[in-house]
């Protein structure tokens, strides 16, 4: 199952991931195997500034290996579910609601110890990267909008 891309102009594009509850289909092509349950999101996109993918984990399942980045700090935004995020040993409690930033030298790992799906947003960027934000890089347009 792939995501569709549903309306693409010029300076946009809107791809439907579908329903939560279907994320657990998406898979990832990795070196040595298949990882279910992770769709990225950059290239339909045509993200420049950052990656995000959405995910899903069963309940019981766990990241099989730790790993850090070189670059990129990550921000994981629980949408449903309860797990583990473990940053560098240490053991955070997260649910839905829950957001963490991890600095992209830290070892993480994450594991869905609940009896439901866990299900989450990772965004990926460079660390630093950032120069200005919210209102101070919006501009308000002249003409309001017309529906
Ligand atoms: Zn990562």
């Amino acid at each position: 199952m792939q995501s569709t891309i549903v309306k693409e102009g010029t300076n946009y594009a809107q791809v439907e991931t579908g329903p939560a509850s279907a994320w657990p289909n998406y898979k990832v092509t990795l070196p040595d195997g298949e990882l279910s349950g992770k769709l990225f999101l950059k290239d339909q996109l045509g993200l420049t500034g950052c990656e995000i993918s959405f995910n899903a984990m069963e309940p019981g399942a766990e990241m099989p290996f730790s790993h850090s980045h070189q670059k990129n700090e990550e921000v994981y935004i629980i949408i449903g579910g309860k797990g583990q995020l473990q940053v560098d040993g240490d053991i955070l409690d997260v649910q839905e609601g829950s957001i963490v930033r991890i600095a992209p030298q830290a070892e993480r790992a994450w594991r869905n110890n609940s009896d439901q799906l866990l299900t989450y947003i990772i965004l990926q960027v460079q660390q630093g990267s950032l120069q200005q934000y919210s209102f101070g890089d919006g501009v308000l347009a002249e003409q309001p909008p017309v529906w």
